[in-house]
């Protein structure tokens, strides 16, 4: 049976043999996207199908506090009293609802439904939030439409020069590599803008280490050089763009020596960066979460949009700029409805034309439609307060682990009247609850998944799940039924609701209206949007004109504004947050995975060796790692290649090892997303020496 890697959102091609008790996986040698090399991830996938701790029944809090196991009806019963209580008590919105860039599309349609028909609150976002909605909102605003790459893998190889900023694809999707090295063999250069030198950075790519939080100086930098050398596509700009000349009179200041001394990074190198780029007959910039989660990240990603527009790269083949979505279905579930803000085809929930469009599908009266609701962080963090939900039904994600300043928010997820949750593992967000719902995986369910080229693949079916687990769209439509809904939910199957999903998205910007399951599986995939069913996908967007409403795309002149907390003398370092190669997310899954575990056990703080000599630490000791929010304590990697004013922490543990405790809630303005790319820090004088640190354990 062949389906796609569960975890990111390369969404590599796999075929499945054997049994659910004895799963055989190996990479799709067919699909295009990885022609069959998976990273450790995706190899080892399988392996969670039937491990010890998966649960197989419901669970519900009794008297005592205890979760204990319960039946489905008596599972849904408790929640269709806690939420209608709650709905009774304190309005409709007092009900919230938080997905996942880990759904099927089908999923994340259907959620996105199911709150604002079946439950009737706005109170729906998804922690997609906490992951692409700055390079999203920077897409809309400067192309007029969001998707993460527009144009497909095969065009990187033909960029004779590629700019990546604060992404690590060699640790979080290692099979994109090899698109890379394609570029490399063939000529192209690399450049990479990262505060880390990083496995990806490690080749001969030309390394930019800015200081974290100062992405769009870099950019405006580098837009300095293009401008004062000559390199600016005036042809394009004036034919395709508009907004250019204010950003040209801004990047006036940012010039090389100036830029060296807010970023870091040498001048020569700006130049040489700039050079590269500028002289390529073909060019790429791409960025990631380094740039995307700070507080300014739309205003990041719009200053490297610019240099992308001012060498006249979007729309033309083997050059443009994209970004790298991160979670498995990070594209589709951004599409579909679940966003606060949003209806499904990635309509905006304000458009009356939108709302009307919707409600039809839905069989409702567009004015029964819930407005906007609060994004991810502000929901959670209003948890508690005057007008927050006192109710939450979580599908697929695990907040405790991944949101920031992780501490408050899971006292505030205590704090619920009633939290509910759908996972397959007892998540730390899970084990707040008081109802969790077992739920299939990847390999048990049909349905659809977009890839971070906007292409829609199909998750097939290889084995039942255990007994006593559901679908996520079962769940759903059980819910529906019990909360008197049941009309707008019976569906039979995944296909029914894609169906549905095509009809809600025709016409919108994601238009999925001709994409069906059968020209999936004959397609191998189709590219949206794709109006109709004799339309060919578009794997190549801006082609001859941007969805703006004249058609142009827009420069955006920014000023940047740092981060929203800088080091200081109470702490005098820079915190920045990523992933590592063995591990997913929050890692659920990933933590139970023996293999993986065995490669990377616990969060480990890099720092570089200076660093760590000024504070009397070696390799392997345990040093304690504070900021205002709270303190950890990591065992020790010495990387020279770090900057001597940066620590590194993985994200992928939770309780006293979870980074999200240090990190800083700031919200950008426009996209809400926290700023979990950098902080202040401070390393304490007292160090736990590596034999104590194997006496007592880490942490
Ligand atoms: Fe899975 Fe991503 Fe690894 Fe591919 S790169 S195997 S999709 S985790």
């Amino acid at each position: 049976m062949k389906s796609h890697c569960p975890y990111c959102a390369l969404q590599c091609g796999i075929e499945l043999e054997g049994s659910a008790q004895t799963p055989a996986l190996v990479g799709d040698a067919g699909f295009p996207v990885n022609e069959g090399a998976l990273c450790i991830k995706g190899w080892t996938a399988a392996s969670l199908l039937r491990h010890p701790e998966r649960l197989t029944s419901p669970l519900a809090r009794d008297a005592g506090g205890a979760l204990r196991t319960v039946g489905w009806d008596e599972a849904l019963r408790r929640i269709v009293d806690a939420v209608s209580g709650v709905q009774a008590r304190h309005g409709k919105d007092a009900v919230g609802v938080l997905g996942s860039g880990a759904l099927t599309n089908e999923k994340a349609y259907l959620l996105g439904k199911f709150a604002r028909v079946a439950l009737g609150s706005a109170s729906i976002d998804y922690n997609g939030r906490f992951c692409m909605s700055s390079a999203a909102a920077a897409a809309v605003r400067a192309f007029g439409v969001d998707r993460g790459l527009p144009f497909p893998l095969e065009d990187i190889p033909l960029a004779e020069a590629i700019l990546l900023v604060g992404a690590n694809p060699a640790e979080t999707m290692p099979p994109l590599v090899r698109y890379f090295q394609a570029q490399r063999k063939a000529g192209g250069a690399l450049i990479v803008a990262d505060p880390r030198r990083t496995a990806t950075a490690l080749s001969d790519a030309l390394h930019l280490p800015l200081a974290p939080g100062t992405d769009a100086v870099l950019a405006n930098g580098l837009l300095h050089v293009l401008v004062r050398d000559g390199f600016v596509d005036e042809d394009y700009v004036r034919a395709r763009t508009e907004g250019f000349e204010a950003v040209r009179a801004l990047c006036a200041a940012y010039w090389p020596e100036r830029v060296e001394r807010l970023t870091g990074v040498p001048q020569g190198d700006v130049v040489r960066a700039a050079r590269l780029l500028g002289q390529a007959r073909t060019a790429m910039v791409l960025t990631a979460r380094g740039a995307e989660q700070q507080a300014q990240g739309v205003a990041n990603v719009l200053a490297f949009v610019n240099l992308a527009l001012a060498l006249g790269l979007p729309g033309r083949r083997g050059s443009g700029f994209g970004t790298l979505t991160g979670q498995g279905n990070g594209q589709g579930g951004r599409e579909h409805g679940q966003k606060a803000d949003q209806l499904p085809g990635y309509r905006r929930i304000d458009d009356p034309a939108a709302r009307a469009h919707v409600a039809r599908v839905w069989g409702i009266g567009a004015d029964e439609l819930p407005g906007a609701g609060r994004s991810a962080f502000e929901m959670l963090d209003g948890i508690g307060s005057e007008g927050g939900v006192k109710a939450l039904l979580v599908f697929g994600t695990n907040p405790a682990v991944s949101a920031p300043h992780g501490r408050a928010i899971a006292d505030r997820l205590a704090r619920l009247e009633c939290l509910i949750v759908s996972d397959f593992f007892l998540s730390e967000t899970a084990s707040l609850a008081h109802v969790v719902l077992p739920s299939t995986q990847w390999a048990e369910e049909d349905g659809t998944t977009t890839n971070l080229e906007g292409r829609v693949v199909r998750r097939r079916k290889a084995f039942d799940a255990p007994r006593g687990v559901r679908t996520d769209l079962e769940i759903l439509g059980a819910l529906a039924r019990a909360l008197g809904q049941g009309d707008g939910f019976a569906f039979e199957s995944a296909q029914d609701v894609f169906e549905e999903l095509r009809r809600a998205s025709a016409g919108g910007p994601a238009d999925y209206a001709g994409i069906t399951y059968e020209r999936i599986d004959r397609e191998g995939g189709v590219f949206w949007p794709c109006p109709s069913q004799d339309h060919p996908g578009t794997p190549r967007l801006f082609t001859r004109r941007f969805p703006t409403k004249n058609g142009r795309a827009r420069f955006h002149a920014v000023r940047p504004a740092g981060p929203a907390e800088a080091p200081d003398a109470d702490y005098p370092l820079f915190l920045t947050t990523g992933r590592v190669l063995a591990h997913y997310q929050s890692g659920t899954q990933t933590r139970r995975v023996a293999e993986l575990v065995e490669r990377e056990p616990e969060p480990v703080a890099e720092i570089h060796p200076l660093l760590a000599r000024h504070h009397g630490l070696e390799a392997g000791d345990t040093l304690r790692l504070s900021t205002r929010r709270g303190e950890l304590r990591l065992r020790v990697k010495l990387v020279p290649a770090m900057r001597q004013d940066t620590v590194f922490v993985p994200f992928h543990w939770g309780g006293v090892q979870s980074a999200n405790r240090l990190t800083n809630p700031a919200l950008d303005p426009v996209s809400r997303m926290p700023e979990f790319k950098v902080c202040a820090a401070r390393i304490e004088d007292k160090a736990v020496s590596a034999a104590e640190s194997v006496e007592r354990g880490v942490a």
